[in-house]
C-alpha cells in the first residue's frame, strides 16, 4: 500500500453520499505557473496589481464570447440534483466540491457585476465582491473539478459545472494565477511538439527500440515509422504512450493493427502530441495553437487519413473543435471521417473480418472497462448514438473472452471520473486525485467481487496514468490498469513481415 500524508477513504460496500464536511480540501492548491511559463502563453507571469478590474473585464469579454456561460450563470434554481454526482464531493466531503457550490463562486461575482438586482440588492440575491478570498477559493476549487462534466447529466437545465471551472481558469491565468502543471505543458507542446519535451532524435530512438522490441517477442518486423512522408494514415497520440506503462503496451497494439491490415502509417515530430491542455485552461487560443500541429504535420506529410490513438480530453477536442480550430481538412481523403479514433479503425478492420484474432492469448485476464469522461459525455465513435460506449465493448468482447462492465450507473453517459483528469494529473494534487478516485474505486471492486475481474482497460492516457498512481491506495496493484489496444496487440495473430 502506498504511503501518504492523508487518510485513504475506505471502500464502502455500496456507493455512501458522505455527510459535510467544511473546508475539508480548502488545503488543497496546486503550485501556481511561473513567470516564464505564464509569459510564454502570453498570459501576465504574475499577480497583476490591478487583478480585480482586470479579471472582472475578463469576466465580461467571456460572458460576451461564450453565451453558454451566461445561461449556466444564470439558470441554476437550487434544486440540488447536482449535489451528489461530483466524484470529489462524494470522495472528500467538502461542500464547495459540491457542483452547485462551485458554479457559486464565479455566480456570485457574477451577480455582483453583471445583473441589476446583483448591483442594487447584493445580499437578497446571493451577489458577492471579488476579494482575496473569493479569488483564493476560485484557485482552490477550480482546480478540484476535472471538467468531467458528470454532474451536467443529471442537471434538470444541463448546466455543465466544466465550462465554468473552464472560464473561472482562463480567469485567474489571465490575473496571472496559471496553474503550473498545465501551462508548463502546454508551453513544451508549442515549443519542442510534446508534453514531454522530447526532442525528435530521443523518439526516433525510441521507436526504434519498440521496433526491436517487437521483433525479438515475436519474430516479425512491425514498423513504428517518423515522419515518413506519403504514409497513408497520421497517427497522433499521447506521449505517454512512448515510454509509461501501460500506455506504451497500447502503441504497440496500434502499430500491430496497422501492420496486419497493410495500412502505411506514421508519427509526426511535429505533432507528437495528442493532448490539448488549452481545453483544460479554457484557452481558446493555445487550444488552436496546439490543433494547428496536427493540420501542419498532415499536410507536411501528405497523408490522406487523421487518426488519434488512446486519449480521451484529446478525443472530445478533437472530434467536436478540430474542424473549427484548424480546419478544412480538404486535402484528405473523403471517404474516411476526420478525425477517426483508433478504436473506430480497429473495430471497422474487425468487423470486415481483416484481423486474424486469437482471445485465448487474453484468458487469464478478466476484464472490465471504464468509460472516460471526455469520451463519454464529450464526443462519439462510429456512425450511431451511443458508439462511444459500445465500440470499445466490442473491441474488447472480440479480442478477451472474460468481460464483465461495472455497475450501471457507475459506467457510459454516467461513468465516473478517475479522478485525475481536467489538468489535475499531477502530484501536488495527489490527496485530491486519490480521493477523488473514490467511486470509481468502488465501482472496480463491486465488480472484481462479482465477476472475479482481474483487470480495468481504459482509452484514454490520464486515466491510466492515474489508475497506476491511485488503485495501490486501495489495495489494488498498478499493473491491474491496461490499455485497450495493448489487450488487441496480443490478440492479434501476425503474419508475415515487411
Ligand atoms: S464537472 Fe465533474 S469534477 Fe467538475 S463539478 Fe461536475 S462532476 Fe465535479
Ligand atoms: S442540478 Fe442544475 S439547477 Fe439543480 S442545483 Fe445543480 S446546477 Fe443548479
Amino acid at each position: 500500500m502506498a504511503k501518504a500524508a492523508f487518510q485513504t477513504p475506505r471502500i464502502p460496500d455500496l456507493p455512501e453520499i458522505p455527510v459535510v464536511v467544511e473546508g475539508a480540501m480548502a488545503h488543497s492548491r496546486p503550485f501556481v505557473a511561473a513567470p516564464d511559463h505564464q509569459q510564454a502563453l502570453g498570459f501576465p507571469g504574475e499577480l497583476v496589481d490591478d487583478w480585480h478590474d482586470t479579471a472582472i473585464a475578463k469576466m465580461g469579454e467571456l460572458l460576451g464570447k461564450y453565451r453558454g456561460l451566461r445561461v449556466f450563470l444564470d439558470s441554476c434554481v437550487k434544486c440540488g440534483a447536482c449535489a451528489d454526482k461530483c466524484h470529489y464531493y462524494l470522495g472528500t466531503a467538502d461542500p464547495k466540491n459540491m457542483p452547485v457550490a462551485r458554479q457559486d463562486l464565479l455566480r456570485k461575482v457574477y451577480r455582483r457585476h453583471f445583473t441589476l438586482a446583483g448591483k442594487l440588492f447584493p445580499k437578497l440575491v446571493g451577489a458577492a465582491d471579488l476579494t482575496e478570498e473569493v479569488l483564493e477559493d476560485w484557485y482552490r476549487y477550480f482546480h478540484q473539478c476535472s471538467q468531467c462534466r458528470r454532474c451536467s447529466v443529471f442537471c434538470p437545465y444541463g448546466i455543465d459545472t466544466a465550462e465554468v471551472s473552464m472560464a473561472g481558469r482562463e480567469i485567474l491565468a489571465s490575473v496571472g494565477l496559471g496553474q503550473k502543471y498545465s501551462n508548463e505543458i502546454i508551453g513544451k507542446v508549442h515549443k519542442i511538439g510534446n508534453n514531454l519535451g522530447l526532442p525528435q532524435p530521443a523518439l526516433a530512438d525510441t521507436l526504434e527500440g519498440l521496433e526491436e522490441d517487437v521483433e525479438d517477442e515475436t519474430g516479425v518486423t512491425v514498423r513504428f515509422p517518423l515522419d515518413d512522408e506519403g504514409a497513408e494514415v497520421l497517427l497522433v497520440t499521447p506521449s505517454a504512450d512512448f515510454f509509461a506503462e501501460p500506455h506504451v503496451d497500447g502503441l504497440i497494439g496500434y502499430a500491430k493493427v496497422f501492420h496486419q491490415a497493410g495500412i502505411r502509417w506514421t508519427l509526426s515530430t511535429r505533432a507528437s502530441e495528442a493532448a490539448n491542455f488549452g481545453l483544460f485552461i479554457g484557452s481558446y487560443e493555445n487550444m488552436r495553437k496546439v490543433a494547428l500541429r496536427i493540420r501542419e504535420a498532415a499536410l507536411e506529410l501528405g497523408v490522406k487519413r487523421i487518426v488519434f490513438g488512446e486519449c480521451g480530453h484529446a478525443w472530445r477536442v478533437a472530434y467536436s473543435f478540430l474542424h473549427t480550430l484548424a480546419g478544412p481538412f480538404d486535402f484528405l481523403d473523403p471517404r474516411y471521417p476526420v478525425p477517426q479514433h483508433v478504436v473506430e479503425v480497429t473495430h471497422d478492420l474487425i468487423r470486415r473480418g481483416a484481423l486474424t484474432l486469437d482471445r485465448s492469448a487474453n484468458d487469464e485476464r478478466r476484464v472490465t472497462f471504464h468509460d472516460s469522461c471526455n469520451v463519454a459525455r464529450a464526443s462519439r465513435m462510429g456512425d450511431a448514438p451511443g458508439g462511444q460506449f459500445t465500440l470499445p465493448r466490442e473491441v474488447l468482447r472480440a479480442v478477451c473472452s472474460h468481460f464483465f462492465d461495472m455497475a450501471p450507473d457507475t459506467i457510459g453517459e454516467s461513468t465516473f471520473c478517475c479522478g485525475g483528469g481536467g489538468g489535475l494529473l499531477t502530484d501536488d494534487l495527489v490527496e485530491l486525485r486519490v480521493k477523488g478516485a473514490l467511486p470509481r474505486m468502488q465501482a472496480f471492486k463491486e465488480v472484481v467481487e462479482r465477476n472475479r475481474v482481474t483487470h480495468i482497460a481504459a482509452i484514454c492516457a490520464i486515466c491510466k496514468s492515474q489508475f497506476a498512481k491511485v488503485l495501490p491506495y486501495y489495495g489494488f496493484e498498478m499493473d491491474q490498469i491496461l490499455s485497450v489496444h495493448q489487450l488487441v496487440g496480443d490478440a492479434i495473430v501476425l503474419g508475415g513481415t515487411d
